[in-house]
């Protein structure tokens, strides 16, 4: 049971469009050039991100930016786990 809630726990995080910077986001449009993953480049009242496909960057207001994002596709945060190494 304890499981189930962890993992309707994370689902709802997902669903909360947490995003941090490196991030590699999905947008409900994909750029012109046909690409639909940019990666967060500034984080702040406005979030500059950039198209992975073509590098062009755009500056979006942090509610815009949440309203026309999908989903996190990479999310930088999920670094390999080195404690579990060091363990040895
Ligand atoms: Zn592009």
């Amino acid at each position: 049971m304890d499981l189930l809630n962890v993992i309707l726990e994370r689902v709802i995080d997902l669903q909360r469009k947490e995003f941090g910077l490196g991030d590699v986001v999905e947008m409900k449009k994909p750029h012109p050039c046909g690409t639909n993953a940019w990666k967060v480049i500034r984080m702040g009242m406005d979030i500059r991100m950039k198209c992975t496909g073509c590098q062009h960057s755009v500056l979006l207001p942090r509610s815009r930016f949440e309203r026309k994002m999908k989903k996190v596709l990479i999310s930088a945060n999920q670094a390999p786990h080195t404690e579990e190494k060091m363990d040895k």
